[in-house]
């Protein structure tokens, strides 16, 4: 039987998409990353690209209130995704910008700039683009529900809030700023309540995507569940 290889976007099943959503500290980019080295794949973190329109609008001077001005400067834009010096850049209207998509301004505005119908339908319109070839491991909050609902790979990662916010700390104790557990733990619940009930493209798992909680797993554990689901895909589309 071979409907189940079915060429999705003409691309054939040998690369496919791995769709990774899930919210903020689920470990998503880590593991993202590194999936995407083992196999030789793209890694695209969406994410990046509505920092990058919050940078962009900080910077321009354009205010919240002014939607439309975001939207026709997202719509301006040139997002890109280089690889310099073995670490993966993204650069936006030829800047690299980042280390600047993560100041706090950036980050604050990214999740109201990302609730603006408009530019979330101009990043799709590019995370369609760079992801129609295969070969890709795209991670953000609608990648299995909306980008591409066709994907083949499709994990919903998640972990508890007070895991997240342990997690949070230690890299902020690493970095050697002190860190009040429970308010994150706070903070991670809010902006999950927030992500899972806004309008447009809200969070919430893809109905056949795999679901890991990544609560007491490693890294490596949830790297190898991940790419076992991938490789089983693969599989059973070349032989099926
Ligand atoms: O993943 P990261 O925290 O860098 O994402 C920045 C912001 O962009 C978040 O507020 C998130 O809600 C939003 N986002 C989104 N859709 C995506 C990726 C991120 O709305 N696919």
């Amino acid at each position: 039987m071979t409907f189940g290889c079915s060429i999705v976007y003409n691309r054939p099943m040998h690369r496919p998409i791995i769709a990774i959503d899930g919210p903020a500290g689920s470990g998503k980019s880590t593991v993202a990353k590194i999936i995407a080295d083992k196999l030789g794949y793209t890694y695209i973190d969406t994410g990046a690209m509505y920092r990058a329109v919050a940078l962009k609008s900080i910077e321009a001077g354009i205010p919240l209130d002014e939607p439309d001005k975001i939207v026709e400067l997202a719509n301006r834009m040139d997002i890109q995704f280089r690889q310099v010096d073995d670490t993966r850049r993204i650069f936006a209207d030829g800047q690299d910008v980042t280390e600047a998509i993560r100041t706090p301004d950036a980050t604050r505005l990214s999740s109201p700039v990302s609730a603006i119908p408009g530019v979330r339908h101009r990043l799709v319109q590019i995370q369609r683009d760079m992801g129609k070839a295969g070969g890709i491991v795209m991670e953000g909050r609608d990648i299995g529900t909306y980008v591409f609902p066709n994907a083949q790979v499709k994990i919903f990662l998640t972990a508890s809030a007070e895991e997240r916010a342990r997690r949070r700390c230690k890299d902020l104790e690493r970095a050697g700023v002190k860190c009040d557990q429970e308010q994150v733990a706070k903070e991670i619940k809010e902006r999950d309540e927030r992500d899972s009930t806004r309008a447009m493209a809200p969070l919430k798992q893809a109905e056949d995507a795999v679901l890991i909680n990544t609560d007491g797993m490693s890294i490596e554990e949830v790297v190898e569940e991940i790419i076992g689901i991938h490789n089983r895909k693969v599989n059973q589309c070349c032989t099926g």
